[in-house]
Parts: structure tokens; sequence; C-alpha cells
């Protein structure tokens, strides 16, 4: 068997470009389904997959780790860039995709079967509607209980927020006030048995990030994601080391040695790798394999298209130290004519029961992908009061 052909298909999907990887075979019909989606960076990474695409064109597709391999090494540039890293993500799942179709069975059957009956989703406040997740003011106490309600009423027992604003390396204590008012009303809102998270999106500096640490840790938080930037280990470290809440980070991180350095600093208890980031579901194993040493726990970062879910959802039900998966379904309207999905959610209590058929176990409309060509992803750009430039 061999590879025939690499494509990317670009699907618009408001807030981002869904990249989808086909690998098409020599072989009648079988073809495997990757993604590659990197929000403001469509175009490398469509070109990047294009430069991978030698390497592969010929080769037999079931030889996955030494594709990788050619992937990651050849060319001379290793594979740790965020755009190299999300084109073989997205090369490396239509890979898995094509060998769980070699052999009849969904890919978490080839890494030793299920480990769990279930996956738990969390959503984002507004289900998907990103000017709710990422412009619901942190002044506006109340219309975080709001969205916290509706999302619980939507089946969800866990939901993300942005209760962390935009703040410059020192700001005094108003922005954490606010995150902690935005939080107890949400805490109230919902009561204690729902788990909440905040995403700080890496907005504070170590110091701040600190200050939201603490002044969030009474409401129970289910974790605090990105509390500074991912490059600084050692502030992680010790926010992490001061908080009982579980500090969650890891997906700008895109190769095993980032994370072995994050690990090994005691950056987090929850890892939050991208398998459309990461290297894909190969590297995503291995990543997995050393937070297990840790007795780290695995929450993918999930907000993407739905070849990512199915990627993410294959990989918990492989794992042991998977606790709960993002989750992004009303982003678009005609999301499910996009994709037709193996998987099946209960609507219910927002879980996950396992995908039975061969490979990702999705189809894909490449005809309803026509009707939502690229566009430009709309800009997202933050500056402090002072004018100068923040993080979004
Ligand atoms: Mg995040």
């Amino acid at each position: 068997m061999k590879i025939k052909r690499v494509e990317t298909l670009i699907c618009h999907a408001r807030m981002r470009n869904w990249v989808f990887v086909k690998v098409t075979t020599d072989q009648p019909g079988l073809v495997g389904w990757g993604e590659a989606t990197l929000e403001w960076h469509t175009r490398s990474v469509v070109g990047a997959v294009e430069d991978l695409a030698q390497l592969l064109v010929g080769q037999d597709p079931t030889r996955i780790e030494y594709l990788w391999q050619m992937m990651w090494r050849q060319h001379f540039w290793h594979g740790t860039g965020i755009v190299r890293a999300t084109a073989i993500a997205g090369v490396d799942l239509a890979l898995w995709d094509i060998l769980g179709k070699v052999h009849g069975v969904p890919c978490h059957q080839l890494w030793g079967g299920p480990v769990r009956d279930k996956i738990r989703l969390y959503s984002h406040l507004g289900g998907g509607k990103m000017e709710d997740f990422y412009e619901t003011p942190v002044d506006n106490a109340k219309r975080f209980a709001e969205l916290a309600i509706d999302a619980v009423e939507h089946g969800y027992s866990a939901f993300k927020s942005m209760a962390v604003p935009p703040t410059m390396p020192i700001e005094g204590n108003k922005p954490v006030r606010a995150a902690a008012a935005c939080v107890e009303a949400m805490r109230e809102a919902v009561g204690p048995d729902v788990d909440i998270m905040v995403d700080c999106h890496a907005r504070p500096s170590p110091a701040m990030g600190m200050q939201f640490a603490k002044a969030l840790e009474p409401y129970d938080l289910y974790f605090l994601e990105e509390p500074c930037w991912p490059e600084s280990l050692e502030g992680l470290a010790k926010i992490n080391a001061a908080v009982a809440t579980p500090i969650a980070t890891g997906e700008r991180l895109n190769h095993l040695a980032a994370f072995r350095d994050l690990f090994a600093a005691g950056g987090c208890e929850i890892c939050q790798l991208d398998i459309t980031h990461c290297g894909g579901l190969s590297e995503a194993r291995r990543i997995a394999a050393v937070a297990e040493a840790y007795r780290i726990a695995l929450a993918p970062h999930n907000p993407q298209g739905p070849v990512s879910t199915a990627a993410s959802l294959e990989f918990g039900f492989s794992q042991p130290s998977y606790v709960i998966c993002e989750s992004v379904q009303n982003d678009v309207p005609w999301r499910y004519d996009v994709v037709d999905e193996g998987f099946q959610i209960d609507p219910k209590t927002q879980t996950v029961t396992p995908n039975e058929r061969p490979g990702l176990g999705i189809n894909i409309n490449e005809e309803e992908i026509k009707r939502h060509p690229f566009e430009q992803e709309l800009l997202q750009r933050v500056f402090y009061e002072d004018g100068s430039v923040g993080d979004w």
C-alpha cells in the first residue's frame, strides 16, 4: 500500500479556519482524515503540509512511526516549531485513521483497548459562541453567572470561563477582585458540585498569576489554566506549589522535550497537550507516558474542528490519566453538516461513549467544506490602558 496524495482542505468556521488533512492511498476508497488547524497561521500550515508531502507520497501509510520520524527529523529542521508540529500532527492523525481502517478497529483499540466506559466533556461559557467566552467583561459578574447556569442547563458538569482580564505585569488588585467576583458569582449560581475552570490565557505575569491563583483558591476551581506565560516554567512551578488549585497548561507546547521540562519543573498538575499541535497522536502518546511517571492528569486542549475532537476522544479512551475533554459543539451552526461522528454524546450528562467505527470514526463531507472557503481570521488584539501590547 502506498500514499498517493496528501492535501489540505480549508473550512472557514468563523473564529478559525479548520485545516483538514486528507491522505489518499492507492487502495480504492481508503483515505485518512487529520486536522492541522492553527488560527492566524492557516496559510503557513497549508504550506508546511505541502512541504511534508514530498516525504510521504509513495510511502507505506501504515509505517506511522517511521513516517513520523521522517517528518520530524528530515529536512534538517526538527519539527519543534508550532507550524511544522501542527502540520506533522495533521498528517499523523490521518495515518492513524488509515491504520484503524486497515485493521477495521477504532484507533483506541490499536493502543490496547478502552481504559474507560465514558469521557466527560466540558464546555466554554457561551457553548462555542466566541463573543460570550472572550468578550464578556469581568466587571459583569452577573453575566458570568447567567452563562454558567446555561452551561449546566445544557447538561455540562464542568465548564471553563475567561474570568481573568488582560493584566499588566503589575497592576494592583482591581483585576484580581474582578476575577474573584466573577468566580464567586458562578460558584453561587451553580453550587458546589459543578466543576468550574478559569483560563488565564497566559495573560498575567508570574507575580499577577500568583495573585489570581490565591484569590480564586477559595472557590475550589477544577483547574486554573495558564496563569502565566508557558515560557515561564519557574513561574508556573511557584504558582503550582503555592495553591491547592491544580494548575493546567501545555496547549502551546508542541514537542516531547518541552513537556519533559514542564513536568520536571513541577509546572502543572494537568497537561493540556493539543493533539493537533504537538506532533499528533504519535507524540501525544509519548508525552502521556512521561506525564504518567509524574502522575499528571491529561485534559487535551481542543477548541478546533471535528477531527481534533475525534482524535482527542480516541486518545482519551486509551489513556488512564485522561480526566476530561474540552468540547465545542456550537461554534458554527453547520458543524454537524461537515462531520458525521462515530462516538455518541449523551446530551443529559455531556459524556461520550466510545466510537465503534474504524480509525477516528468520522466521515467528512467535502461538499459542505466547499461552502465555507478560507477567510482571514478575525483580528484579535489586546492593548493595555497605556497603549502597550498585551496578551490576548
Ligand atoms: Mg487555554
